[in-house]
């Protein structure tokens, strides 16, 4: 091919790659330019995940009547006239970029009127060129309507997710631009219904219970070093060493009212939990951090999601030093959370001392004993018979890769010690649980396809905006799997049926585990979403560790993990036991030279 330069509609789509990826990413640019304009009220309307139709609607200061036209050319600003300008960006666009971008991947019609003109204007435009242009009558403000979203650009939209991936991601960008600007009150309507909505009261607190949920920020703590005297002020909530998730996602950071995605950052957070969390426990956080401009460069990246700092290791010692302070102060003073603070997290379930820490699933305990007997029996007791072990001459031959043992006791209502031909075994209850129901689930699962159900009377689950979208997302992989959820209002779920196993469990305890583990995504050489869906409601089914088991139940559970199929590791991998020889035994009492 020889060489030709590219008509303006080529490079018009391929700039707009980089700035408009999917329909959230114009959703996040309408969102930025209302919030540039001063908006106080902002009200979003999305139909069919986007890709039919985005509103965005402001009432901040709206665009004189020259202007309109002018905005959709690529690098037309009203934010930045010279290179020197960009050392100091208070507003967050500055690129031009976005609504040439927009326009040119869509059809897309705009009604603004500015503050000081008595009339508005309205222009159509389809793939980037105006169809129409008149006066028209408007209130105060901007309307942008984008519809058909890269219905000119087939490859794009091939790579698009389903709807109700789209619908969650553009939840995820609501949410954040509402933490970051409180005193605005943003609606978010998907397909009709009102999924989200900040009050606009100007305190982070109301929107993070909107956004979060209520149970998720009575375990959060504030933080704020705005009277500290130092450059760098560091606010906003972070969660109490009893709250955590399963990886960093939960970590929401902004930077001069911008939501960036700074890996180290996050790290400093992390960290600042040290001896606080389990290993591989993250916290839960929105910070924001407010920079003096002229050290933070936002120009980095076309979605200007990352951002480069003229000193990042200062940043990371204010918000890591903030974090580290806040979690400190809580361990010793328990009191200063609010005074309806029914938190599960007392001063004495997480001191500084991180033993406790360690014993994650001793701090959900039950009253010991309880609920274990049908677990480990047949199903003539009346419970749910999933977990009950296939005996007499239906069930299948496993080839034996334990011996026979025999029960000896249990420590510290968490460890059965046993004993068999070659020495003495100390079996983890909660683990080796776990691989019994793991192996026992799959093999329904396989064999049947439907996993057992146990029907509960309806109940109803009322989730946050976000979550309650993921759980849209997975509903056929979590009915294959013995959930029977349905839809029911905006963020609310009807649950009416759990995987047997799950039958005594809090259904909303199930789904807030679940959810965890849909949030931490397929990555690779993860599990698929189903396996881990299974592994965790088999951990969450499984005796906990700290609960007092009796004789025949420990027998009980020994003789099924002795059918399993690869009784040495839990679904996880970790150990199940720890076996000690006759021979091991010997030497250390010195009985062997
Ligand atoms: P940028 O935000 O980087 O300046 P955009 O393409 O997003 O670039 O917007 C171009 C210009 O259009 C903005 O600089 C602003 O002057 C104007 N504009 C866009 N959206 C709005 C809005 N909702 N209200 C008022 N003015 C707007
Ligand atoms: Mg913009």
């Amino acid at each position: 091919m020889s060489i030709q330069i590219l008509s303006e509609e080529v490079v018009a789509q391929i700039a707009a790659g980089e700035v408009v990826e999917r329909p959230a990413s114009v959703v996040k640019e309408l969102l930025e330019n209302a919030l540039d304009a001063g908006a106080g009220h902002i009200r979003i309307e999305v139909t069919g995940g986007g890709r039919q139709r985005i509103r965005v609607s402001d009432d901040g200061s709206g665009m004189i009547p020259d202007d309109v036209p002018l905005a959709f050319h690529r690098h037309a600003t009203s934010k930045l006239r010279t290179a020197d300008d960009l050392s100091h960006i208070t507003t967050l666009g500055f690129r031009g970029e976005a609504l040439a971008s927009i326009a040119s991947v869509s059809h897309l019609n705009i009604v603004t009127r500015h503050t000081d003109f008595s009339a508005g204007t309205l222009l159509r435009l389809r793939g980037g060129q105006i169809t129409e242009h008149k006066s028209v009558g408007a209130p105060v403000g901007t309307v942008i309507t984008v519809e058909n979203l890269f219905h000119n650009t087939p490859a794009r939209l091939k790579f698009l997710k389903k709807d109700s991936t789209e619908k969650r991601h553009i939840a995820l960008i609501v949410s954040r631009y509402a933490m970051a600007y409180p005193d605005v009150r943003f609606v978010l309507e998907q397909d009709g219904r009102e999924i989200f909505r900040s009050s606009g009261s100007g305190f982070l607190g109301d929107v993070l219970v909107a956004a979060l949920g209520l149970d998720t920020f009575r375990d959060m703590v504030e933080i704020n070093t705005e009277h500290s005297g130092q450059s760098i002020r560091v606010y906003g909530y972070t969660s109490a060493p009893n709250l955590h998730r399963a990886d960093r996602t939960h970590i929401t950071l902004f930077v001069n009212g911008r939501w960036i995605q700074d890996t180290r950052l996050a790290y400093a957070v992390t960290q600042a939990y040290h001896t606080f969390l389990m290993t591989g426990r993250y916290p839960v956080s929105v910070l924001l951090l407010d920079i003096p401009p002229e050290e933070v460069d936002v120009n980095v990246h076309p979605t200007k999601a990352e951002v480069r700092f003229r000193d990042g290791d200062s940043v990371f010692a204010a918000l890591q030093r903030a974090v580290r302070r806040a979690i400190i102060d809580l361990a010793q003073t328990p009191a200063v959370r609010g005074g309806d603070y029914t938190g599960r997290g007392q001063a004495t379930e997480w001191g500084l001392d991180d033993s406790h820490l360690q014993l994650d699933l001793s701090l959900d305990l039950e009253t010991p004993g309880q609920h274990t007997r049908h677990r480990f029996y047949s199903p003539a007791e009346g419970s749910p018979d999933a977990t009950a072990v296939p005996v007499g001459p239906g069930a299948p031959a496993r080839p034996r890769t334990l011996p026979i043992l025999r029960v000896v006791g249990q420590i510290g209502a968490t460890y059965i010690v046993a004993e068999g031909p070659a020495g003495m075994y100390l079996i983890d209850q909660h683990a080796a649980h776990e691989r019994i129901l793991y192996e026992q689930f799959m093999e329904e699962y396989t064999r049947q396809e439907q996993a057992a159900q146990y029907a509960l009377s309806a109940q109803s689950i009322h989730l946050p905006p976000v979550e309650a979208r993921l759980v849209e997302e997975n509903l056929e992989v979590l009915h294959s799997i013995g959930f029977a959820l349905e839809p029911f209002g905006p963020n609310t779920f009807v649950i009416r049926a759990v995987p047997a196993l799950l039958a005594n469990q809090p259904p909303g305890d199930v789904l807030a585990a679940l959810i965890e583990d849909l949030e931490s995504g397929t990555k690779p050489g993860q599990a698929s979403i189903e396996e881990r869906i299974i592994q965790r409601v088999c951990k969450q089914a499984a005796v906990k560790a700290g609960q007092i088991l009796s004789f025949d139940e420990m027998q009980g559970l020994i003789r099924q993990l002795e059918r399993c199929q690869s009784p040495l590791t839990c679904p996880h991998g970790r150990p199940t036991m720890i076996h000690m020889t006759t021979d091991q035994l010997a030497r250390q009492f010195g009985r062997l030279g």
